[in-house]
């Protein structure tokens, strides 16, 4: 792709780099991008990770709960300016961790108050819901690529992840964020990863090194395993709730990304296949006692969106042929479609209604939202239903447009409808 400006995704570098010509982003260096992996100094599964219900190991409930959520947040205003501090070298790496350790601590307790019952770290290490995690896998490189699509009514660069080389983990990812947020974590702590689909989904085949991979099916088996690998280590630190977060599924509702398919090479109607194939290599391995969550959404970046359409052409897939426990669906708007595809959720399956919208500060109506959670109830047991924001509030560091007193009380309503729907069920 000759289009495509070449550096790698540094995740401390991250903010305000857009505004940037590449030749003025710093080289990587991933020995001070601040994911060597180890676990956080100080960490002890011994003594920390405890639950207000009892001992350590005592979440009671599985997830996903009556009122959840999909769990990125709004960055505090003092790590947009840490993050500008590292930057500018008046920072230093460690720094900026304390920063984030102190703001993840405030936002857990936040949501702990509020009376959900798991909680995030709110992607606040991130720059982004996806490149940070997918740039962490040797032979993957995230590339500004200014062919790549764009979100509704904005002309922002785009970055498109691509194979480069065999993929392989020779560290841990992101098993440091989840022992912090483990060790402040009173309540189910949830962690959410890109799913493997991602690699693919933005660029194509174009997107992996065919020298590398002349073969798909090797790909899809290394990216397994550096899933599987972390999703054991995270079971080991004490991960009993892990969200695969997608867009792959979604936009292939959208017509026009259909059509953009096809042109690239690839057949829509076998592209389902192959991403469920590639989430079930990677939760292969997945422990007893872990609950696997998948969110799908039409993308959520400045309050903006990429894709329009019901979910009936994945539906089938999605719902049967994807091994995970329950679904976090977009439904905030029209563009989601009707409940009609919820028929083909199979009875042991939970949904997790995205009802209320991260992409604007208006608060929705607690009657419409009960409406629409009767609606559903039409094609999935009511006892086998939840209700969440539609996506995270901030895909990656700009966020969305609301402010955070409106996000908590976005997630304060989430809480209330669900108690008013449900009970303490
Ligand atoms: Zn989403």
């Amino acid at each position: 792709m000759g289009s495509a400006q070449v550096f790698v995704y540094s995740p401390q570098q991250s903010q305000g780099l857009e505004g940037r010509k590449p030749s003025e982003i710093s080289p990587p260096s991933r020995a001070d991008s601040g994911q060597a992996g180890e676990i956080a100094v100080g960490w002890n599964p011994l003594v920390v990770g405890r639950s207000r219900k009892g001992s350590m190991t005592a979440w009671t409930k599985p997830p996903p709960f009556r009122a959840d959520h999909v769990g990125s947040l709004l960055r505090p205003a003092e790590i947009r300016e840490a993050r500008s501090r590292l930057e500018r070298g008046e920072l230093s790496a460690e720094g900026l961790r304390r920063v984030e350790d102190r703001c993840i601590r405030e936002a857990v307790a936040r949501q702990e108050a509020l009376g959900l019952e798991s909680v995030t770290d709110g992607e606040y290490r991130r720059g982004w819901w996806n490149h940070d995690f997918l740039g962490r896998i040797d032979g993957v490189e995230i590339e500004l690529d200014a062919a790549s699509y764009k979100f509704a009514g904005t002309d922002d660069p785009r970055y498109t992840p691509r194979v480069r080389r065999r993929v392989a983990r020779t560290r841990p990812m992101m098993l440091d964020h989840f022992a912090y947020l483990r060790s402040v974590a009173h309540e189910t702590p949830k962690f959410t990863m890109p799913s493997p689909s991602i690699l693919y989904h933005r660029g194509g085949r174009a997107a992996i090194s065919r020298e590398a991979y002349p073969d798909l099916d090797e790909l899809w088996s290394d990216v397994g395993r550096v899933y599987r690998e972390e999703i054991r280590d995270l079971a080991a630190a004490g991960c009993t709730y892990l969200q695969i977060d997608d867009t792959s599924f979604s936009f292939l509702c959208d017509e026009r990304f259909r059509a953009s398919c096809r042109a690239r090479g690839d057949d829509p109607e076998a592209l389902p296949h192959m991403y469920a194939a590639a989430i079930n290599a990677a939760v292969a391995d997945r422990p007893a006692g872990m609950t696997i969550v998948m969110h799908t959404c039409r993308g959520n970046w400045k309050s903006t969106w990429l894709a329009a359409g019901g979910y009936d052409p994945v539906a089938q897939t999605v719902f049967n042929d994807t091994n995970v426990d329950a679904y976090f669906l977009e439904y905030d708007s029209e563009r989601a479609g009707g409940f009609e595809p919820l028929r083909l959720v199979p009875g042991g399956k939970k949904v997790v209604l995205g009802l209320v919208s991260t992409k604007s500060p208006v608060l929705e109506n607690k009657d419409n939202l009960k409406r629409r959670i009767e609606q559903a109830s039409r094609y999935v047991p009511l006892e086998n239903l939840c209700i969440s924001p539609q996506c995270g509030f901030a895909s990656s560091h700009h966020g969305n447009l609301l402010t955070e007193d409106d996000q908590w009380r976005k997630l304060a309503l989430v809480v209330e409808v669900a108690r008013e729907v449900w009970g303490d069920s």
